[in-house]
């Protein structure tokens, strides 16, 4: 079983509000479909359905103010529409694509998964369905509410399902030393160990390698997952082609988050 988390920046486009990369989504969706049937796990992040929103009635920090209540709503029923387009994208393609909300069944504990029972997505997984879930505004019993990263989501779902790799796509080939889209010298890290991402991960020690934002967040997720045995991959998924590789096992241009 592996999990295919496709970034808010492959399935939107960011600059815009509410605004679905349908082109990227339909071209995904084909290539999954290509790869052949398999035991997959879709979790798609929110991009500028989500953020947005989460950011307009500050979601992540948890409950200030009751006008946060109708926000918390906002946000989530943003990420049904985009996750409706999604499935139907998949659907299309001829994969038998599942919506499945993550604020539905998971409580996180100060904004992390602690106990979650994800008997619902295996059953559909050993079904030969593919769960398509999301990064969601989700209750939380410390905060009353909170975000729930579709990177946090990805990487507990490989964890508790046993999965032997998450395919992380996002807008840029994988790892660089630094921001590719600042510095143009950047270069790509071709394979990174959990010893090395601790040390990028731990503040104030720059290393000779700076990731920062949602790359940073991305590896710092990944790391528990990488810790139970899954091997992550980062990749471009909006170059054509690389996912379709990435899931059938060719060399494409990429980061692997390795023990
Ligand atoms: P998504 O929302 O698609 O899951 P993010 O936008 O949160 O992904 O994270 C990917 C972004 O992280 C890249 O577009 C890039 O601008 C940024 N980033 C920051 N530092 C790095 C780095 N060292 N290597 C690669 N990307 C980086």
């Amino acid at each position: 079983m592996e999990i295919l988390k496709l970034g808010g920046s492959v399935v939107t486009h960011k600059d815009r509000p509410k605004t679905p990369n349908t082109e990227a989504i339909r071209r995904l969706a084909s290539e999954v479909a290509i790869a052949g049937p398999r035991k997959l796990v879709v979790v798609h992040g929110g991009g500028s359905y989500g953020h947005p929103l989460a950011k307009e009635y500050d979601i992540s920090a948890g409950y200030s103010s009751p006008r946060q209540l109708a926000g918390f709503s906002l946000t989530h029923q943003a990420m049904v529409e985009l996750n409706r387009i999604v499935v139907e994208a998949f659907l299309d393609a001829g994969i038998p694509a599942v919506s499945i909300a993550p604020s539905s069944f998971i409580v996180t504990e100060d904004r992390r998964i602690v106990n979650v029972d994800f008997s619902v997505v295996s059953r559909a997984v050993e079904s030969n369905i593919v769960p398509v879930l999301y990064g969601d505004a989700v209750l939380d019993s410390a905060r009353r509410f909170t975000i729930l990263s579709g990177d946090q989501l990805a990487a507990r779902l490989a964890t508790d399902l046993g999965a032997t790799r998450i395919v992380f796509g996002v807008d840029v080939d994988g790892v660089y030393t630094a921001n590719p889209k600042l510095v143009k010298e950047a270069r790509l890290i071709e394979e990174l160990s959990l010893s090395q991402m601790r040390g990028m991960v731990r503040i104030g020690e720059a290393l000779s390698t700076d990731v920062t934002g949602g790359m940073l967040g991305k590896i710092n997720e990944a790391g528990a997952a990488v810790d139970a045995g899954v091997e992550v991959q980062l990749v471009n998924a909006l170059k054509p082609g690389v996912i379709n590789g990435a899931l059938r096992g060719e060399k494409v241009p990429c980061t692997w988050l390795r023990r």
